[in-house]
Formats: structure tokens, sequence, C-alpha cells
């Protein structure tokens, strides 16, 4: 049984619409119950979806984050696109940065820093993503990789008191496999002891779901979870909080 401070992130991905909104009353009604009180909830829905979870969720404590932003701190002319301060004034108060869906779409450890720096200064915490493929693990590439990704994305940033790392092995996510404890225990670890000042909250994001959480909570130096699949479901997210506690 865990009794720390825990971070749950519910990543929506490209799914949701306005009848979604409606899944949201149990968890609200969840995150009232004392039951919550050593977490935070926080929801990243896809932009068009923002403003409304922002109305759902103005009685509770529940945050909002958007799942990506532009690298411009500026307004301009990219078509597509918003920036940190376009979500920071829609009421977001966190932005994932570096999902390895968006990494396979082009975005380098380049463009992931500047995206950071522009998240920053829009005042908002980042959720920054990190994690390995099957290859790279199976080259025991695994520490190499992920050190690359933390210097070269969090390059220049000298205050990183609002980076949380989330951890997320990419041949985990979506797999429904997960890795084993002993090693998510030790890259966890290796994770945190790249931070000498300050060490940052570290996540880890994969497959998790009400089952494997049970496994999961045991593991000591994790500080929360970014959840894909299951937090689309009111019942296993709600599940994940609760187990993680009981
Ligand atoms: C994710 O996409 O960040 C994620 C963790 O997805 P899933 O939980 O579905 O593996």
């Amino acid at each position: 049984m865990t009794n720390k401070y825990m971070y749950f992130i519910a990543n929506w991905k490209m799914y949701g619409d306005i009848k979604s909104l409606n899944t949201l009353n149990k968890v609200i009604k969840f995150s009232k119950s004392n039951k919550i009180n050593k977490g935070r909830l926080i929801y990243c829905p896809p932009y068009t979806l923002i403003n409304s979870f922002l109305e759902k969720f103005k009685n509770c404590q529940i945050d909002i984050g958007g799942q990506n932003c532009h690298e411009s701190e500026n307004y301009g002319p990219y078509t597509g696109f918003i920036n940190s301060r376009m979500l920071k004034k829609a009421g977001a108060n966190y932005v994932i940065i570096g999902h390895s869906e968006n990494r396979e779409k082009g975005e380098d450890d380049k463009l992931i820093n500047l995206k950071i720096k522009s998240a920053l200064k829009a005042k908002l915490k980042v959720i920054f993503c990190i994690g390995e493929t099957l290859n790279e693990k199976r080259k025991n590439k695994t520490q190499s990789i992920l050190s690359k990704q933390i210097k070269a994305g969090l390059n220049q940033i000298k205050n990183k008191s609002h980076i949380f790392i989330a951890y997320e092995p990419i041949w985990a996510i979506g797999t429904g496999i997960i890795p084993k404890s002993e090693e998510l225990l030790s890259t966890i670890s290796f994770i945190k002891s790249k931070f000498k000042d300050r060490i940052p909250k570290v996540l880890y994001g994969g497959s998790v779901n009400p089952k494997n959480i049970k496994d999961l909570k045991e593991i000591n130096n994790i500080d929360g979870f970014l959840i894909g699949g299951a937090s689309q479901n009111p019942n296993k997210f709600i599940d994940i909080v609760k187990k993680t506690y009981s």
C-alpha cells in the first residue's frame, strides 16, 4: 500500500466527443470522496474538448492538460497547430510533450526541447515523455536512449521544478505488456539519478490497467501513472486510483 502523493494522468489521445462528457460524472463524484486526497487527477482531452472539460470540472480538483503544443510561444501562421500560451489561456495547467506517437511522426529531441521551453514560459507544467523501442531494449540500449532523450529534451533548461518525466517504453504502450517490476524499479531510479539538484516526479506509462496496478503500485519510486486506453473508461480509471491506495 502506498501513502504517497501520486499523479494519475488521463491521456485521451484522439478519442472523445461531447457525449463522452457524461462518462466523467463518476470520476467527478469519486474525486470529491476522501479516497483521493493523496492523489491528483489530470485529464488531457483532445483540444476540442478542453473547454467542456473545464466547465465540467469547475467544482472539483481535477486538472486539465493539453496533449501537445507548437514550439512557438508567439501566435503565427501555423495552420492546424496551437501553442502553449493558447493552452494556458484555455485553462490547461499541464501539457504532454515528446509522446512517442508524436516522436514517430517526426518530432525529434531538438523540437521537443523547444516545445518544453515554450510550455514553461507559458507557465504550464510539462509531462515530458521518454522511452525506448523494443529493439533498443533488446540491444540493452535503454539507459543510453533515456540519457540522450533527457539531456537533449531538457537542454538549457535550468529550472526543472515544473517538469514531470513520464517513462513510457514504446513497446508497452497499448500492447497490454508492462516491464518486469525489478526492471521498472531500476529504470525509474536510473532516470532519477540523472538529476542532481532537484529530482523530478517520474511517472510510468504503458498499458496501466486495473489488473496490473496491483504490481505497479508496489514499485516505490514511481510517482504516478500516465494512462491511455484505460483512462477513457471511468470505472477502470477509478479502479486504478482506488487500487493504488488500497
Ligand atoms: C499513452 O499513450 O500515453 C499510454 C500510456 O497508453 P496506454 O495506457 O493505452 O498504453
